[in-house]
Parts: structure tokens; C-alpha cells; sequence
């Protein structure tokens, strides 16, 4: 018999979600993936790599060509130099890029601050390391950051603050001025900054990504966790990073050697030499804010009201004007009588949610969204 760690840990919603949505057979617009092919040159790279004999254990801190070209590219992005030597550490995707950074810096008791609506692994990976959350809201009417709560929510047991920008699922960004407040609060209380930055490339309307390696003060209080999975619509190869000061990079690699040792070797090398192009993910930006358009436009007569995305592959739109049934049965519902799957916003909440907002993810080829956009207008007609 085992005494469970996180007794009240649901299945992922997006696991949950994209399971309905096989069943009946519905368009797949919850869980975020991308439905893309991958560029035919990765492909060829990942098979030449594959023949070359690229196929035993990496070193355990990443391929060294490929650290290097995350730290040019980080440098020309944003402009701050990690060391790629001693400050790079190549992960299994930011998943694992998370929880072991979590692993690394919570002891029991320590708290850690993430603002709400958040991303599902946060909150269980403080608590499994004995961490306390405390939840922030996200400051309507745009889901913006409020440094003022940040703020008198700190106390002496206050350890890291969790910042995720491009925010999933709000799709807000961080701006300048929360970079300048973040940089003074992090510094009054001497705070470890956890940034999850993996639509980094995915930011719409001339807004720039803020990396906070862009203030040379939180770099170097800050682990930046960025993965690849995003970028180059290649989420099932799960391979992502982490930049870190000496210091803390040191600490990460003793925890990172005994939870994974290594990461997928041909797929390293591929992105190491995919790297060196950065029209592949500069076109992004593009890319993806015409989706977000096609799919504002095509369910601007239904009644859902959306949160305009700023940045990542995601768009909430709140039904209340629609429906009054909670989140989880209005999906569930628009899965299975509407034929379209989405995501309820309550399980990113630790509790007591209860608002009318879903989230839909537009990283699908056209005619998909077509489709998808077609059956929820059909269906919405039905209320
Ligand atoms: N952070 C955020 C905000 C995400 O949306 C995701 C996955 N979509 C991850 C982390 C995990 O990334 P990966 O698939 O590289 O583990
Ligand atoms: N991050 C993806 C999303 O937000 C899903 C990742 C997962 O299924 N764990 O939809």
C-alpha cells in the first residue's frame, strides 16, 4: 500500500479532452498539439542522423552544438549571453524542464507564487516537493499581470514566483513595465523566477516576446524554460531546454542527472543543425496570428465572446451570454452533441472556479479550423 502524493490529482483535462473527442469522433480543438507535418528538412535531418550513428546516450547536460545554438539564439533574440557550457541544460521537453527545476529549488514549507488561471503541472510539482501555491488572479478584463497583488501576497516563507508568458491558456503576454516591476519585487525579496517562455514564438499583433533574460538582474535569478515541441509543431519529440546563472544550473544538473541522465540523442542533433535558420521560427509569429484571425472571424456571430489572444495557439471566449451550465458540461457537451472539442478553463484553477470560459487551441490546418468553426456555429444556433 502506497499514501498517495497527490491524492487530489485528476487526469490531465487534456488527456480527458482528447479522449472524448476520439470517441465521437469530433474535431480535436482541445488539447494543444499542432496537426502540421514537420518541415521535410527536419525529417531528413532526424534520418540522416539516425544513419550516422547518433543513436547512444547524450551527454547528460545536452549535445554541445546544440546548447550552443540555443545560446546564439538567445543572444541575438534577447540579447543576454548564457554560457552554453555551464548554463544550458537540454531537457525532455519543458515538462520535465519544469518539475525538475521545481524539484531543485522548493524545501518543505517554501511558498511560490503563480498567478491564476495556470497551466496543469505547476501546481501539483510544488506541492509533490512539499511547496505551498499561492495563487494570484490574472487581472481582468485581459487576463494582465498584477505585480501590486504579487506583491502583498509575499511573505517570508515567499521562495520563487512562476511566470508564464506567452500566457497558456489566457494567451496574454508579459509587457516592459511588468518586466520593471517583476525585476524590483524579485529583488526586494531576494525571489528564484521560474519563466515558462515555450510559445516564445508565438506572439501576434507587432507585441514582442519579453524574455526575462532580458533584464540582466532577473537573469540572474531566473530559470528560463523553453521547448522546442512548440516551435517547430513537434510536440511528440519532447525535447526543450532550460537557461540558468552557474549557480543555479549547478544545483538543476545534480536533480536533472538522476531524473532522466539524458535526452534523445538524433533528435538533438537535428535541432542543432535546424537552429541555424532562424526564418523557421521567426515565421511564427505570422503563421499563427492568421489563424487566430480566421478563427475571431468565423464564431464573431455566436454569441462566444473572446479574450483576444496576444500570443501562444490558444483563444478563450466566455458563453455566459449562451449558457448557463458550468464549463466542464458545456464542453462536454460541444464535444459530443456539437462534435467539436474544447477545453473547460476550471482545471486551471486549484479551486473554486466557477466562471463560463473555454479555451480553444487553433494550431490546425485550415480546413480543420473550417470545419470546427462550421459545427460550433451550427451548434450554438441549438441554445
Ligand atoms: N508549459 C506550457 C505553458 C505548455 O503549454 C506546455 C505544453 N503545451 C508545456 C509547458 C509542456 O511542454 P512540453 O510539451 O515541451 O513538455
Ligand atoms: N500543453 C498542452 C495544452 O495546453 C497539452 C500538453 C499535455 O497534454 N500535457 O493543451
Amino acid at each position: 500500500m502506497i499514501k498517495s502524493k497527490l491524492p487530489g490529482t485528476k487526469p490531465s483535462i487534456f488527456a480527458v479532452m482528447s479522449a472524448l473527442s476520439n470517441k465521437h469522433n469530433a474535431v480535436n480543438l482541445s488539447q494543444g498539439f499542432p496537426d502540421f507535418d514537420l518541415d521535410k528538412e527536419l525529417i531528413d535531418l532526424f534520418n540522416f542522423h539516425l544513419s550516422a550513428g547518433h543513436n547512444q546516450y547524450a551527454p547528460m547536460t545536452g549535445v554541445p552544438k546544440l546548447r550552443q545554438e540555443i545560446s546564439k539564439k538567445i543572444k541575438n533574440l534577447y540579447g543576454f549571453w548564457y554560457d552554453p557550457e555551464l548554463e544550458i541544460n537540454i531537457t525532455a521537453g519543458a515538462t520535465q524542464a519544469l518539475y525538475t527545476v521545481f524539484n531543485t529549488v522548493i524545501n518543505p514549507g517554501d511558498e511560490v507564487i503563480l498567478f491564476e488561471p495556470a497551466y496543469d503541472s505547476y501546481i501539483p510539482a510544488i506541492q509533490i516537493n512539499g511547496g505551498i501555491p499561492v495563487t494570484i488572479p490574472l487581472k481582468l478584463p485581459d487576463y494582465s499581470f498584477d505585480f501590486d497583488e504579487v506583491e502583498r501576497k509575499i511573505s517570508d516563507k515567499t521562495k520563487a514566483i512562476v511566470i508564464n508568458s506567452p500566457h497558456n491558456p489566457c494567451g496574454s503576454v508579459l509587457s516592459s513595465e511588468n518586466l520593471k516591476d517583476l525585476e524590483r519585487i524579485a529583488e526586494k525579496y531576494n525571489l528564484i523566477v521560474i519563466s515558462d517562455e515555450v510559445y516564445e514564438h508565438i506572439v501576434f499583433d507587432n507585441l514582442h516576446h519579453i524574455s526575462l533574460c532580458m533584464s540582466e538582474l532577473l537573469a540572474k535569478r531566473s530559470f528560463v524554460i523553453s521547448s522546442f515541441g512548440k516551435t517547430f509543431h513537434a510536440t511528440g519529440w519532447k525535447v526543450g531546454y532550460v537557461a540558468a546563472p552557474k549557480y543555479l544550473m549547478e544545483e538543476f544538473r545534480k536533480v536533472h542527472q538522476f531524473t532522466v541522465f539524458a535526452v534523445n540523442t538524433p533528435a538533438q542533433f537535428s535541432y542543432a543543425d535546424y537552429l541555424s535558420n532562424p526564418e523557421k521560427y521567426l515565421s511564427l509569429n505570422e503563421f499563427y496570428q492568421n489563424k487566430r484571425d480566421f478563427l475571431l472571424k468565423g464564431l464573431s456571430n455566436t454569441g462566444l465572446i473572446p479574450y483576444k489572444a496576444q500570443g501562444t495557439y490558444f483563444q478563450l471566449f466566455d458563453y455566459s451570454n449562451i449558457s448557463d451550465i458550468n464549463d466542464s458540461e458545456f464542453s462536454e457537451k460541444m464535444t459530443i452533441k456539437g462534435g467539436v472539442a474544447v477545453i473547460p478553463l476550471s482545471p486551471f484553477y486549484g479551486q473554486n472556479y466557477n466562471g463560463k470560459v473555454i479555451r480553444i487551441c487553433f494550431a490546425k490546418k485550415n480546413e480543420v479550423l473550417e470545419e470546427g468553426i462550421s459545427r460550433i456555429n451550427k451548434f450554438l444556433e441549438s441554445f
